[in-house]
């Protein structure tokens, strides 16, 4: 367990995960994802400039965690997922690539691009999810129907990982599937004083101390992650 002490909590070194979403489209529809009620596009392809940045601005900050190339999406939605997956090894070779996908496009893509993880999430077994490690769907911050029966103070998404859409922007974490709370666009600002802005700082700091979610924020009070 990695205890996160008050003082360290806005240096970038604490940072575990960047998902980078390549393209943002699914082929799926599943119950528990806002993406069931939408109308995706194939076209919402991340631009090779912007993923030639990224993995410049995560090489620049020293960063040295888990890479996921997804984040909305299913990775195997993206017919240049194996290239990217070998590019991101080649300018991040200290870095782990973890890969969740519903695996209608095979698994081997990933495997043999390189990806240190592959997991296949068992979407169409009845049992999933009592099976799965979760107890509760996310509600995806009140995207979805699950209703928030646990109300947390504390959440550590916002110290942790960080998420960059297609087209550069970068939420509040994961849940944030709208972008409501936007801390910045790679394009525009760089990886690091992005990660040090007011906003970002701000939801830092009330999380890890532990926030009144119902007058600061919103979307986090709607949210039942766990
Ligand atoms: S509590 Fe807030 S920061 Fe944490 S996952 Fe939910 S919306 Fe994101």
């Amino acid at each position: 367990m990695t205890i996160l002490y008050i003082s360290d909590i806005h240096k970038i070194e604490i940072l575990k995960t960047i998902s980078i979403e390549t393209v943002f489209y699914c082929n799926r529809k599943c119950g528990w994802c806002p993406n069931k009620d939408r109308q995706l596009d194939r076209n919402n392809v991340m631009t090779e400039e912007c993923f030639e940045r990224i993995l410049s601005e995560i090489k620049e900050v020293g960063f040295t965690g888990e890479i996921h190339p997804y984040f909305r999406n299913e990775p195997g939605c993206d017919p240049e997922i194996g290239r990217k997956i070998r590019r991101i090894r080649e300018v991040l070779p200290d870095n782990v690539v973890s890969v969740n996908t519903n695996g209608d496009y095979g698994v081997d893509v990933f495997h043999e691009a390189g990806a240190h993880y592959v997991h296949k999430n068992a979407y169409d077994d009845p049992n999933f999810k009592q099976s799965a490690h979760y107890k509760v769907f996310s509600n995806r911050a009140g995207k979805v129907s699950e209703k928030p029966e646990i109300k947390r103070v504390q959440c550590s998404l916002p110290l942790l990982k960080i998420m960059i859409c297609y087209n550069g922007d970068i939420p509040l974490c994961c849940n944030d599937w709208d972008c409501e709370v936007k801390l910045g666009n790679i394009m525009e600002r760089k990886l690091i004083d992005i990660w040090n802005c007011d906003i970002y700082r701000k939801y830092r700091y009330h999380h890890a101390r532990g926030a009144d979610y119902g007058k600061h924020f919103a979307l986090c009070y709607k949210c039942n992650q766990i």
